[in-house]
């Protein structure tokens, strides 16, 4: 069970959280009684953390691109400067670009989905469990994805920047299991964010089409996806790490 308070004081770290995912998780963590750092290129991250504080929960935004080395760097200085340590961490920025079918895909494409989707994870778990292992431990989470366990047709970058995650994340998983770090990814199918109404641009037989690829008839919510990552992140999951959670409307299981 995940209590009102689970995170009372915890030290939270979610990437992408200026919208989408990453926010809705960002507001759930503060509501549990989390100090939640921020980080985005969308400076829109500045409203969300604001906005958490208005209702007397403690949040902080910090610009980030976490491509970029320098851009990592300063967010874990940041991090260090403020709180002093890192309990938990949501990478979950990401971006999607349709590539065509893998003949097509431009070297561009490839390296600025990789660059986010795959350097990013990385270098922000390098930090993240440098971290940790000076505190005796902690919980990752990142946001891999359907594609990063099967086919996307078209979008195989996409699909391959996502397994990478699930590389990552295993590997990491194993190597910090005896440490007291617990390295998990969720595995989303399509949740109607930001990044699903560009890829709709407004076509509703699309939408339709899209809901009904689901087993359960339509595409999944940002809160659906909130209970999975404070799930993994909470006692309750003490015995989980290495994981691949789908959060699918049942997807993966045809
Ligand atoms: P979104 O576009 O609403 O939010 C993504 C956020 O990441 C944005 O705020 C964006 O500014 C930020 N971001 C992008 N590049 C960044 C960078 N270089 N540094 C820092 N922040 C950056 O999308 P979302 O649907 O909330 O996606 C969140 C994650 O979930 C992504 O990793 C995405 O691949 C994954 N995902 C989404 C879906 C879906 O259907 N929405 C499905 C599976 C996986």
């Amino acid at each position: 069970m995940i209590n009102q308070n689970s995170f009372s004081d915890k030290i939270v770290l979610v990437t992408g959280a200026a919208a989408g995912i990453g926010e809705a998780t960002a507001r759930a963590f503060a509501a549990q009684g989390a100090k939640v750092v921020l980080a985005d290129i969308d400076k829109n991250g500045e409203l969300v953390a604001q906005d958490i504080c208005a209702q007397d929960n403690l949040a902080v935004f910090h610009t980030c691109d976490v491509s970029d080395t320098k851009s990592v760097k300063a967010l874990f200085a940041f991090i260090q400067d403020s709180f002093g340590h890192l309990d938990i961490a949501f990478n979950n920025a990401g971006i999607d670009i349709e590539s065509g079918k893998l003949a097509e895909g431009s070297e561009d494409v490839f390296d600025k989905i990789m660059d986010v989707n795959v350097k990013g994870v990385w270098l922000c778990m390098q930090q993240e469990i440098r971290s940790m292992l000076k505190t005796g431990g902690g919980c990752i989470v990142n946001t891999a994805s359907v594609a990063g366990l099967g086919a996307a047709p078209k979008m195989s970058i996409y699909a391959a920047s996502k397994h990478a995650v699930v590389g990552l994340t295993k590997s990491a998983a194993i190597e910090y299991a005896k440490k007291g770090i617990r390295v998990n990814a969720i595995c989303p199918a399509v949740i109607d964010t930001n990044m699903y109404r560009r890829a709709l641009a407004g076509d509703e037989k699309k939408a339709h089409a899209i809901g009904t690829m689901h087993p359960v008839g339509r595409v999944g919510t940002v809160e659906e996806v909130v209970g999975a990552v404070l799930y993994l992140c909470s006692d309750s999951a003490g015995f989980t790490t290495g994981t691949t959670l789908p959060v699918d409307g049942g997807s993966t299981a045809i």
